[in-house]
């Protein structure tokens, strides 16, 4: 194991063991549950949006440490962000766990980056991108979306 993916197993690691935002967001405007049934992950991201800008997003629900790792940095990266901002970077982050991004643009990912070693494992690439497509469909509609993996 390289020293790099030894820095990335500690960063899923420290967000499996203590995720951010992991709450219900009361007043949240967009709401989405998401479910993946390869795996058994479930989570519901809650969005507040605001003159069209993520203000606050949070996530609650269990399934693998990937998954939660995952919807953990997620909330984190996605505060303060518009719609098509955090599309375009679901577009850098899938790219990066589906193995198509070059390293080049992993450095520019942050913490996001440290999924990058889901792209050796093509089964657990639903479990990182469950929380964004979940996200993505949430903002894409009012009121209550969910979102399933096939
Ligand atoms: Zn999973």
């Amino acid at each position: 194991m390289t020293e790099l993916e030894d820095l990335y197993q500690e960063v899923i690691l420290d967000h499996y063991r203590s995720p951010r935002n992991h709450r219900v967001l009361e007043d949240a405007s967009h709401r989405a549950e998401g479910y993946n049934p390869l795996c058994g992950d479930r989570l519901t991201v809650y969005l507040k949006v605001e003159s069209g800008v993520i203000v606050d997003v949070t996530f609650e629900g269990s399934g693998c440490a990937i998954s939660q790792a995952s919807a953990s940095v997620m909330t984190s990266s996605l505060k303060g962000k518009t719609r098509a901002e955090a599309e375009d970077l679901f577009e850098r982050f899938r790219s990066l766990v589906t193995g198509e991004g070059d390293q080049a643009d992993a450095m520019e990912l942050g913490e996001l980056a440290a999924l990058s070693g889901v792209s050796r494992f093509p089964t657990r690439v639903k479990c990182a991108t469950l929380a964004w497509h979940s996200a993505l469909a949430a903002l894409g509609q009012e009121g209550n979306a969910v979102f399933t993996e096939d």
